[in-house]
């Protein structure tokens, strides 16, 4: 049988990654640029674009994973896709090492013109058994584990005899303020509530979940008296905020030593089941080993059209955007001059970097970034959230609302919203789905037991 191997015979727009700006940008150029003879050939790992705002809401199990993503292969349909990772970039021979998922061949593209829109990963520190312990929510595959997590770490409870295993299943840790961290937490919670609610051998008191925060303050994206009032919020919940606290260790899986942030003594310990990272995020790790300028933080350096730029000026056929560039905030408003790596900043950025991208191909005049801030939304659970949206606060089920308004909106193409919006109205009308999928990490487990061939069973791990 012959194989369609790749094919470098056609001038190609390499687009690294396939989410915010991959995406955005691929579907505004790919009609223009097939037209010229050319292909937009986009590279992701995943065949789909997880929207990173609903991980939260997935985590809570109120939209169904699979809706969360944005298929490529669907929705850009004039456009290559591989689902590969880029390993290496070669720009000055305009060259791109692949290597196709997971355990895949390697091949080198050539292109023309290359996009970087990789994104951030979590960003982890050297902190003792971290890495053993916790999980991200940076991914679907994450959001949609600490669903079944949690709702299996109630079931266990449930049945279990001894009283401090039972409070140390029913304790859940969530380590970062930020908007993923502060919406993980609030939507968990909300989900926990309501299947502690259907248990008749647990009571909602059972449940213990606690928020750790280095800073002196949460969600820096909202203005501090609307952070206080979102911290008061999840306390009345029942939700312990920690502010000035770091965590120091994880000892043997489970217990949680924290760290006073002023004087670095102990905060004292968490015996907890469950750890959920969310302190922050750093450029895609590879870009470091690529010959694009990259400054301290990692971050490919772009001016504000847009296109990469080293200290000798403008790379010629390289462009950067989103979470993985230091893109020049020009209204002044950004961190240390630069746009902060989010959404709304990714996904304007990539229209604009695809006008410029088109502009340039025929000789006409780029455009730099400009964007204000346009505030901010999040979702706390059922009818709970907060807004800011140019300067004016909302709380409670308004903000939620504007919450989901925004989102169902902004997430790309009309078949995905329309996806969300049903998952959406199936739980206004039936309440939250809590009942766990098990056994997904160990799916043939089923036919081990009928073979009388299962593995011993060990103590479940996050
Ligand atoms: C839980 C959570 C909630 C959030 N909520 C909000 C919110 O409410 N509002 C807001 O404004 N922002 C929010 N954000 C931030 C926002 O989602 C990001 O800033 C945005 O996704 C950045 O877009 P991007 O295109 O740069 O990166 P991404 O959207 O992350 O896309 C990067 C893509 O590159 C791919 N990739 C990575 N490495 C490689 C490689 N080596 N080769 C090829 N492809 C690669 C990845 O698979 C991914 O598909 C949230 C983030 C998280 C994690």
């Amino acid at each position: 049988m012959a194989f369609k191997q790749l094919t470098n015979d056609r001038p190609r727009i390499l687009v690294v990654g396939g989410g915010y700006v991959g995406f955005t940008v691929a579907a505004k150029i790919q009609k223009a640029i097939k037209a010229s003879g050319g292909v937009v050939t986009v590279v992701d790992p995943n065949p789909y674009m997880t929207y990173l705002p609903f991980l939260p809401e997935v985590a809570g199990g109120n939209i169904e994973s699979r809706h969360a993503v944005v298929p490529l292969r669907q929705h850009l349909t004039d456009s290559e896709i591989l689902t590969a990772r880029v390993e290496k970039i070669d720009h000055a021979n305009k060259k791109a090492t692949v290597r196709g998922v997971d355990d895949g061949d390697s091949y080198e593209l050539s292109y023309d013109q290359i996009v970087i829109g990789a994104g951030s990963v979590t960003r982890a520190f050297p902190i003792p058994g971290l890495a053993e312990t916790a999980i991200g929510m940076k991914a679907i595959e994450e959001a949609e584990h600490v669903r079944n997590w949690v709702l299996e770490r109630i079931e266990v409870a449930a049945l279990l005899k001894d009283e401090a295993a039972r409070r140390q299943a029913l304790t859940f840790v969530v380590v970062g303020g930020g908007f993923a961290g502060v919406e993980t937490i609030a939507e968990i919670e909300d989900m926990a509530r309501a299947a502690v609610e259907r248990t008749s051998l647990l009571r909602v008191s059972d449940l213990r979940f606690v928020m750790v925060e280095a800073m002196g303050r949460i969600m820096p994206e909202v203005p501090e008296s609307r952070a206080e009032s979102v911290v008061a919020h999840l306390r009345s919940r029942g939700i312990e905020v920690l502010l000035n606290t770091s965590l120091g260790e994880v000892v043997d899986g489970h217990t949680l030593k924290l760290v006073n942030m002023g004087d670095k003594s102990s905060a004292g310990e968490i015996e907890s089941d469950t750890l959920i990272w969310t302190a922050g995020v750093q450029a895609a790790p590879f870009l470091k080993d690529s010959d694009l300028p990259v400054d301290e933080r990692g971050r490919v350096r772009v001016g504000a059209d847009l296109r990469v730029t080293g200290d000798e000026g403008p790379v010629e056929g390289a462009w950067a955007a989103g979470d993985n560039a230091a893109v020049p905030d020009l209204t002044g408003g950004g961190v240390g001059g630069f746009c902060v790596p989010n959404a709304q900043h990714a996904s304007r950025q990539a229209v604009r970097l695809a006008k410029n991208l088109l502009a340039s191909r025929n000789n006409g005049q780029l455009q730099d970034y400009y964007h204000e801030n346009l505030g901010a939304v999040a979702g706390l659970g059922t009818l709970k959230g907060v807004a800011n949206i140019k300067g004016k606060s909302f709380e409670g089920p308004l903000a939620w609302v504007m919450h989901r308004a925004y989102h169902g909106y902004a997430i790309p193409t009309v078949e995905r919203t329309a996806r969300v919006a049903a998952n959406w109205a199936l739980s206004a009308v039936f309440g939250r789905d809590t009942s766990p999928v098990r056994h997904l990490r160990e799916p043939r487990l089923t036919f081990e037991m009928a073979t009388g061939n299962a593995p011993e069973k060990k103590k479940a791990r996050l």
